[in-house]
């Protein structure tokens, strides 16, 4: 048997108080002006996908694992990222 544990099975572990408000914010005029659309590659859970119908990025904060990556990698500023309310977000089980 294998010691191995996959990401999915990280993921598992993992619970999420969702606040009503988004602490994630896009911008998206700015977004629809992007070329690069780092964030669609870089968000570890897959939060960020690009709806070419719409012309707009679509986003699901209530997976956010609080990384912060997003905000740091959008070229354009787009993204507005700041830590869920106290008692929201992701809870991480250690040990
Ligand atoms: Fe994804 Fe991390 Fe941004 Fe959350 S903070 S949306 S996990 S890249």
């Amino acid at each position: 048997m294998s010691d191995t544990i996959s990401m999915n099975d990280k993921l598992a572990t993992l619970t999420f108080h969702v606040d009503k408000n988004a602490h994630i914010v896009i911008d998206k005029k700015i977004c629809s002006q992007c070329i690069n659309r780092c964030c669609l590659h870089i968000c570890p859970v897959d939060n960020y996908q690009w709806d070419e119908e719409g012309n707009s990025l679509i986003f699901n904060y209530e997976g956010c694992l609080e990384c912060g990556t997003c905000r740091l990698i959008c070229p354009l500023g787009a993204i507005q990222w700041s830590y869920p309310k106290r008692g929201s977000g992701v809870v991480y089980k250690f040990g």
